[in-house]
């Protein structure tokens, strides 16, 4: 029988390396975790490098690869993606960027980057939305609240560039930068401008504004400032649908992920508790991914938790978290008719507390697989996989091989 659908599960940073915490083992290989081995024992195993051998990915180029769009040609920044993932509808050519409330001081210092990480600004992002005017430059722009202290803004006109700078210090107790220009053409000075201005302007609406008034009264920080970054613009990207005469959806507490999702043209589906943290719902995701199978033939779920503790440097919390999801995860282990991928998006080593280039273990279950001898899911057993050693390119390529959707190239 022929499986009809895909489920395709990223353990977000879960790859790692040798941790001293766990006597030399990797996470994934201390870790309790049946569902992933009996899935890695009953489907074909492989190691797998997300863009390319030495290519240290980000959460963002990587799941662009894992979908099968080059994130040579289709990532110009973070910015248009997080939009996107904000419920900004991003069109071709718009430029976009990832903001951050902060706090400035009255002397014109930034004292907490994330504004005492402040959390539902929906008022104060309407607020700019309706008070700040950029029609003296001939743009339109959008701007968005995300979770937290983030937010997003886009830019919508002719004659506008996206290679410019941030005003983001960087640091606290110094002055944000001025927005530059970086290629110095007449779009990115027009651009750097308007970043500028909108800046000016937003303080102003957000200085006098009542949610601030009353945090300065409680003693709590004012969200008085909005620092931008990331910028990029907006490129086309095929609809999945097109690509691959499939549907499909996404399921993510990361607003990136969700942007990257709904900029190829996957349905966002909202669970209620998933953080993107150790507390997240992870049952939630997964039963809402099964439930999405019934109408769609694609569903890619991000786990993000395993990623953070990565960056934390917490060797047993990624072990205890992996333990949970793999608890999460026993469902799938009836699911009819479907092909399951689950794989790391890249290397989130505890011990230097980033991504790194290590390539990822990969697994894949379902009807048709030609089934090898790993056993167990981790970096060193799915390393002597029958997939053996892999591009993200190659991954989705060949589980929709596996779904007969698969275009033959030649006679
Ligand atoms: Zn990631
Ligand atoms: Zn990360």
């Amino acid at each position: 029988m022929t499986a009809k659908k895909i489920l395709f599960v990223v353990l977000d940073g879960i790859s790692d390396r040798p941790c001293p915490e766990l006597g030399g083992l990797t996470p994934l290989a201390a870790a309790k975790k049946p569902v992933l081995d009996r899935l890695a024992r009953e489907g074909i195993c492989g190691i797998m490098d997300t863009i390319a051998a030495g290519v240290r990915p980000g959460s963002d180029t990587a799941h662009l690869a894992l979908l099968g769009y080059d994130p040579y040609k289709y990532y110009t920044g973070r910015g248009p993606l997080e939009c996107e993932g904000t419920g900004i509808h991003m069109e071709p050519g718009m430029i976009g960027f990832r903001c951050n409330y902060a706090t400035i001081a009255k002397d014109g210092i930034i004292t907490d980057r994330r504004a005492g990480r402040i959390h539902d600004t929906t008022d104060l992002s309407a607020a700019i939305q309706e008070g700040v005017d950029l029609s003296k430059f001939g743009v339109e722009f959008t701007f968005r609240s995300g979770a937290g202290h983030r937010a997003s803004l886009a830019l919508k006109g002719v004659g506008i560039g996206h290679c410019v700078s941030s005003n983001d210090p960087k640091k606290d107790g110094i002055v944000p930068l001025t927005v530059q220009p970086i290629k110095q053409t007449a779009g990115d000075e027009k651009t750097a401008a308007i970043c500028n201005e909108f800046v000016r302007q937003s303080s102003r609406i957000l200085f006098d504004h009542a949610i601030n008034q009353k945090r300065v009264k409680s003693g709590l920080n004012p969200a008085n400032i909005v620092l931008l970054r990331g910028a990029g613009e907006m490129g086309h990207f095929e609809p999945f649908t097109k690509k691959y005469g499939i549907s499909g959806s996404v399921i993510s507490a990361a607003s990136l992920i969700n942007g990257i999702g709904n900029a190829v043209g996957l349905s966002r589906v909202p669970v209620q508790g998933i953080t993107g943290s150790q507390d997240s719902n992870i049952p939630g995701k997964i039963a809402a991914a099964i439930h999405e199978l019934n109408t769609r033939d694609f569903v890619l779920v991000n786990i993000k938790g395993g990623d953070e503790s990565g960056h934390d440097g917490l060797a047993e919390q990624k072990r205890n978290f992996i333990t949970k999801t793999d608890m999460a995860l026993a469902p799938l282990l009836d699911l009819p008719e479907c092909i399951i991928i689950i794989c790391a998006d890249h290397s989130t080593p505890c011990t230097i507390r980033d991504h790194s280039a290590d390539p990822v273990p990969v697994l894949i279950h379902g009807d048709g697989v030609r089934v090898d001898d790993v056993t167990r899911f981790d970096e060193y057993s799915c390393a002597r996989g029958g997939l053996t050693r892999i591009t993200g390119a190659a991954l989705l390529a060949t589980a929709l091989d596996l779904i007969n959707k698969a275009h033959k190239f030649g006679a």
